[in-house]
């Protein structure tokens, strides 16, 4: 195989998220790779799903709905599973209701209420994590937790409730450092929350955590799904 390629990288990775269940005593796949394949061509997107990936994150709902349309008479769509990971925005809450399993990045009611109501019938309810800011910094998206839990409990029990969206579990995007032990702080702030909200009588499964420098991190904290994209699909044309 020949080094440099979207398979190939995307092999390398699956053996670092393979490497890190073990090492960290993971049931075997327990943890899956999120392509993130925001500002990549449908061409990129149709190589990975080539190579067997089948999880892809957008960040950017009328760009993704246009890819994810243009692959629709290639792939299987049904078995493409596009996830929104971005900032959502009110007036791109329908495109992303009729179009994804799932959102990582909800931080507030009004946002997954929209969700909820215009979550089409003949889909399955939307999978919903909720954005969590565990860096303590104003400049990062998500619910801030630095002072106490109830906000996002408060959200997370009125979530639940909504009939068209299933709540899974939290995400997050800590502050980079590059130290194991400090990497990992952030990740276990993550994980103590979901537990607490399940003691609350939820029952959440997921834990969006981890992408390229510190997704061992996140899965010795253990995250479910690692969201990973220029590590795959090479760098972006913007910093975005
Ligand atoms: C862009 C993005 C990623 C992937 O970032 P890379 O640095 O390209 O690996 C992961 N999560 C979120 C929320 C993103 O917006």
């Amino acid at each position: 195989m020949p080094p440099n390629t979207i398979p190939t990288r995307i092999a390398l990775i699956q053996e670092r998220i393979t490497r890190a269940e073990q090492r960290f005593d993971r049931e075997p796949g327990s943890v899956r790779l999120l392509a993130v394949s925001k500002k990549k061509p449908a061409a990129a997107i149709r190589t990975a799903y080539d190579a067997g990936q089948r999880a892809f994150g957008e960040n950017y709902a009328q760009e993704a709905t246009d890819k994810i349309k243009d692959l629709a008479g290639i792939i299987d769509i049904r078995d493409a599973e596009w996830h929104f990971i971005g900032p959502i925005q009110s007036n791109k809450t329908r495109l992303i209701a009729n179009h994804f399993a799932w959102v990582h990045s909800v931080e507030r009611l009004s946002i997954a209420e929209r969700l909820s109501g215009q979550r089409p019938p003949d889909l399955p309810p939307l999978a919903v994590c909720l954005q969590v800011n565990v860096s303590q910094e104003s400049s990062k998206s998500g619910l801030c937790v630095s002072t106490g839990l109830e906000k996002l409990s408060e959200l997370a029990l009125a979530v639940a409730e909504l009939p068209r969206l299933h709540l899974r579990g939290l995400m997050t995007i800590p502050a980079p450092s590059q130290e194991f032990t400090a990497q990992r702080q952030p990740f276990r702030v993550l994980r103590e929350a979901l537990n607490e909200l399940n003691a609350k009588g939820l029952t959440l499964d997921t834990l969006s955590m981890g992408m390229s420098d510190d997704l061992e991190a996140a899965i010795a904290e253990g995250a479910t799904i690692v969201r990973i994209g220029t590590a795959i699909f090479g760098a972006r044309d913007s910093a975005l």
